[in-house]
């Protein structure tokens, strides 16, 4: 048995055969010459443009014109004389036509992926896609998959068409081991809802994991290969539980989150991939309570412009409409390090530089982040959050920048929502402590339990040998988290929590009897939550009990 880690994709488990998907790769090789290899080429290419017009039109009938229209992009693709003009130039070194078109699709993805534009980037893939599609055609072979019974795919990546093209009650699930969350074909997955992974550390997708049996734990973002029979049997029970319980969880779809005793809730969804929001909206959810907006640069190579970053936030912001989004600043330093920042190496990380540190220091990096966010609040709801406060002065910063971001805005005649609302995380105990002045000066507080937690128990929450003496439900924690509640109403504005705990069973009567006005949760959590909420009676709760 042998087991990995990647991140998910889509939740939920599959039990099954594993089948090896590999993409072709041409090695030079020379051709019949330039213009017969070109002939070669045209022909191929007519036959792709053939076949993507049938996969247009099975798309449109399984899933809508959003979706097919992706073929439509891969047929102009196919067609663009810049991608044609290419291939000719490469195909003057006398190689193989199937050698030309690798060549001339990576140069163009290589251009797509050094846009600034988040969209741009993606359709790097598209056009790879395209070529290997002319390649397949060109050598006669048939790369793509056949499954003959449900199977878990396993790949480095796979191509939007080949997901496309296959019976979806043949995919158990799907690991991309080398693909990102935020992959075109992620984003079929989870609208598939296929059970799935990506980025799965340590693994070699070779041609002997064919057939293998493997589970995947797209809860806890493992792989399991060659699980022995004890595994098995206990995974297809927890499979088939999950399984019912989602069908039974269906009937709190678009009904308010309530107790019995009538006091109301909103269970809002953390994210973090503007791609995620399509899984907050399908569970129901009332709103985005944290999108950890840290995730664009740590998929990034280096800073994330303005632009790039605002079609990330409009794209969540207009998804959700009307309900609340709530994005939070950049927030990396501590375990989330990335290169291209050259963070000092220190002694305590998690109590070194990061997040609104970073930002001051750095104003730079902060402001373009805010300009991105003004511009985008003017497509719907959006609240902006900072992590790790713990004083006035880092609030006061904020607001400066905030106001500049305003002025740049102004300056370029661009429009954005002037009343745009500023809040802050209470994740430090010293937020909370001072939650009564800091109450007066943001528009809403959202309680970080993970580091609320680490910070008040002076326990690193990613030591694994002190997980024992890391206890959730400390009094200490909970006083703070009451403080921070009782200040937020007195100043009379709203708080939520969005760290771990928010799901807590033990603990949902004690917040909702304290009045907090929402929880954010992972998506898939919300109608659990939703149900579990409807059987709770505050009448009955005892503060007390929790913190006294
Ligand atoms: C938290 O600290 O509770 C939180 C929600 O933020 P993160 O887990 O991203 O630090
Ligand atoms: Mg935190």
């Amino acid at each position: 048995m042998k087991s990995y880690k990647g991140g998910r994709v889509f939740e939920g488990y599959a039990l099954g055969k594993l089948i090896v998907y590999a993409a072709l790769k041409v090695e030079k090789e020379a051709g019949l010459g330039p213009e017969k290899e070109f002939e070669r080429f045209v022909k191929a290419r007519q036959e792709t443009v053939a076949a993507l017009d049938k996969l247009y039109m099975a798309t449109l009938a399984k899933m809508g014109e959003k979706e097919a229209q992706l073929f439509v992009t891969h047929k102009l693709m196919a067609e663009d004389l810049d991608f044609e003009d290419t291939v000719r130039m490469e195909l003057e070194n006398n190689v193989s036509a199937e050698y030309a078109v690798q060549a001339a699709g990576e140069q163009l993805a290589e251009i797509f992926a050094s846009m600034d534009d988040a969209y741009m980037k993606e359709r790097a893939n598209d056009v790879r896609e395209v070529a290997m599609r002319i390649v397949s055609f060109l050598k006669k072979a048939d790369t793509s998959l056949s499954l003959k019974e449900p199977s878990i795919i396993i790949c480095d990546d796979l191509p939007s068409s080949e997901l496309m093209k296959l019976d979806k009650n043949m995919i158990l699930g799907i690991v991309f081991a080398k693909g990102g969350s935020n992959s075109h074909v992620s984003i079929l997955t989870r609208m598939l809802e296929i059970p799935a992974l990506c980025s799965v550390e340590g693994i070699e997708v070779t041609p002997e994991l064919n057939g293998e049996f493997a589970i995947l734990d797209a809860m806890k973002s493992e792989l399991i290969i060659a699980p022995d029979g004890k595994m098995v049997t206990a995974y297809s029970k927890k499979k088939k539980e999950y399984e019912d319980n989602k069908l039974k969880l269906q009937a709190f779809k678009g009904k308010e989150t309530v107790t019995k005793d009538g006091k109301k809730t909103m269970i809002y969804s953390n994210i973090a991939s503007s791609f995620e929001v399509e899984n907050a909206l399908r569970n129901d959810s009332e709103g985005i309570g944290l999108f950890r907006s840290e995730f664009i640069y740590l998929d990034s190579s280096d800073y994330p412009s303005e632009d790039e970053q605002f079609e990330h936030y409009k794209r969540v912001v207009e998804a959700m409409g009307e309900k609340q989004t709530i994005i939070r600043t950049l927030d990396i330093g501590a375990d989330k390090k990335i290169d291209y920042f050259d963070l000092p190496d220190e002694e305590n990380p998690a109590l070194g530089f990061r997040s609104i540190r970073i930002c001051r220091e750095r104003p730079q990096i902060f402001l373009t982040q805010l300009t991105a966010l003004y511009r985008a609040s003017h497509y719907g709801n959006l609240a902006v959050m900072i992590p790790m406060i713990i004083s006035h002065s880092e609030i006061k910063f904020v607001h400066e920048m905030a106001a500049m971001a305003r002025e740049n805005l102004k300056a370029r005649g661009l429009p954005f929502n002037e009343k745009m609302k500023i809040g802050i995380m209470v994740e430090t105990p010293a937020a909370a402590i001072m939650s009564d002045v800091f109450a007066r000066e943001v528009d809403f507080f959202s309680i970080g339990t993970n580091d609320l937690s680490q910070y008040t128990l002076a326990i690193d929450r990613v030591n694994p040998n002190l997980g024992s003496s890391f206890n959730s439900h400390h009094r200490a924690i909970l006083r703070l988290i009451k403080l921070s509640t009782e200040n937020a109403h007195k100043a009379g504005i709203p708080i939520g929590i969005c760290g771990e705990l928010a799901r807590d069973e033990e603990l949902l009567p004690f917040f909702l009897k304290i009045g907090v006005d929402e929880l954010s949760v992972s998506p898939a959590y919300t109608l659990s939550l939703r149900e579990q909420i409807s059987k709770i009676d505050t009448t009955n709760v005892d503060v007390n009990k929790f913190v006294g």
